[in-house]
């Protein structure tokens, strides 16, 4: 009759003989209302509902029973989990409303699970798409007790090389791929965490699937996913920011070292020049230095001017170097003849004691015209002039000036001590030396200044040399230079 009465209700309706096979029925599907008969064969219906709830279910209960037994009855049967009783004869229109009620909060409760659902899968996508989005690190995690990985991100192939099956392939994978100086670190890391610690933070090298090296910063922290304690990672690729670090560090060494060897080449002229005014100031004291030979007072005056001269250009190569860091360097071009140049560069020592007269071997072209800036010009002759005097171990100089293909070259050879091929390019840096200190004093600028003439003139300066045989020095310069003139660069 119930059945007959709720048929045309569109509900799906299950029947159940006896309260045994009722609870077999709920423990397979959930229903959004059980109808239950409370005198039943076997097992009644308040204990049919006391097992329905034993067994975790929920279900609302509607009691339909023949007899009105008063308060006590209806108390155990809203005890066994009763939402309503009804009594026979049935009111079918009341019994079909509070079913309805009962069906639609069922369906509510569905669909707000169902939400529930897709929120988490929802927020499981976004949180994966924010980890995949990461370019250089890598996401991971691991379970606590074992150390395998049970979620690696996508970009551990393109970091790492390892694809994402390798590093769940067997355990505790980041100690196995970090540098051997450096599993110790990672090992006492994840050892502090297994040991209670919420957070470990730390820096490892790891060695690529390819064996190149690359710098990591990784972080962990402890969590609970499913009842398992999990390792949560995150692995980020700073070898770029360790290379900076490591050129900074060395770029402090040479600031450092060059401000020794800059304040040691500043003062080594002055100590002669003290001594020179302080031998002048003697003599005037006493009134003698009108007996000097004019001869004496000229050569310590020019021993005196050789040192402020050296000085000057010391303090010039520091001032120059400034400006070309500033980018403030210019060239103001104009026609001269390079020939007319040279030769003025050379003069400038063939008075330099370290040479014979008879050794400056020089094979200039008659004139050369170009488009140069002159004192720029001069200033790299002087530089390779005088590192050939320097180098060059008192032997021949040989200075060359030939036209060539639209250029001027100017090649100095010294037979000195050479350079090892090694240095050769090197040499031509900021502060760059291939020589002792102790053995030759200098800054390492003059070359590093020349090359950057040449390139605001277009031009090319290179070296070919073979150790303790000597170097030559070529200075090629592209003699139409109006269109480059007075540039900025
Ligand atoms: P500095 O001479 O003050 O050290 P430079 O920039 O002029 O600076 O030269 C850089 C380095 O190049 C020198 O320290 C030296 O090692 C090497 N060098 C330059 N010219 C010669 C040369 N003619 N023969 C041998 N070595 C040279």
């Amino acid at each position: 009759m119930l059945k007959a009465a709720l048929e045309d209700c569109n509900f799906d309706l299950i029947t159940a003989g006896s309260g045994k096979e009722g609870i077999e029925v709920l423990c397979e599907r959930e229903c959004a209302a059980i109808l239950l008969d409370v005198h039943m064969p076997d097992m009644d219906g308040f204990e049919t509902a006391l097992w329905v709830r034993a067994r975790g279910i929920h279900t609302p209960i509607i009691f339909i029973t023949a007899i009105k037994q008063g308060q006590s009855y209806a108390m155990r049967g809203y005890e066994a989990g009763a939402v309503d009783f009804l009594f026979k004869p049935l009111n079918l229109n009341i019994l079909r409303a509070k079913i309805s009620v009962l069906v639609e909060l069922f369906q509510r409760k569905r669909e707000v699970e169902i939400k529930a659902v897709r929120n988490v899968e929802s927020a499981e996508r976004r949180y994966r798409d924010l980890v995949e989005g990461i370019p250089n690190g890598i996401v991971w995690t691991s379970i606590a007790d074992n150390g395998v990985f049970n979620f690696v991100s996508s970009s551990a192939q393109k970091i790492s090389g390892y694809p994402a099956r390798d590093w769940s392939a067997r355990r505790y994978f980041l100690i196995m791929i970090s540098h051997p100086d450096d599993v110790e670190t990672v090992g006492t890391a994840i050892g502090s965490l297994l040991a209670g610690a919420g957070h470990v933070d730390f820096e490892h090298r790891v060695i690529r699937a390819d064996g190149t090296e690359m710098w990591m910063h990784t972080t962990i922290r402890t969590g609970e996913h499913r009842g398992d304690l999990e390792h949560r990672g995150l692995s980020f690729d700073i070898t770029s920011l360790k290379k900076t670090e490591q050129s900074l560090r060395e770029t402090i060494v040479i600031r450092d070292e060059f401000i020794s060897i800059a304040s040691h080449e500043l003062k080594t002229p002055l100590t002669p020049l003290q001594l020179q005014i302080e031998g002048f100031q003697r003599l005037a004291k006493r009134g003698e230095l009108h007996r000097m030979p004019p001869e004496t007072v000229n050569r310590m005056l020019g021993v005196s001017a050789a040192q402020v001269d050296l000085l000057n250009r010391r303090v010039n190569q520091l001032l120059e170097i400034s400006s070309i860091k500033a980018g403030k360097v210019t060239i103001e071009a104009r026609e001269v003849d390079l020939a007319a140049l040279v030769r003025k560069a050379v003069d400038l020592f063939e008075a330099n004691p370290t040479i014979k007269r008879e050794d400056w071997k020089l094979n200039l072209a008659e004139e050369v015209k170009g488009h140069v800036d002159p004192d720029r010009i001069e200033q790299v002759l002087v530089n390779l002039i005088d590192n050939a005097i320097k180098y060059g171990l008192g032997k021949p100089i040989e200075i060359t000036l030939r036209e060539n293909a639209g250029h001027a070259e100017v090649t100095v050879v010294d037979r000195g001590i050479g350079i090892p091929a090694e240095d050769q390019q090197r040499i031509f840096k900021r502060f760059e030396r291939a020589v002792s200190p102790s053995n030759y004093s200098g800054m390492g600028l003059g070359l590093f200044i020349s090359r950057q003439i040449a390139d605001l003139h277009e031009g090319i300066i290179s070296v070919e040399s073979r150790p303790n045989e000597g170097s030559a020095f070529k200075l090629s310069l592209p003699l139409d230079l109006e269109n480059v003139a007075g540039v900025q660069r």
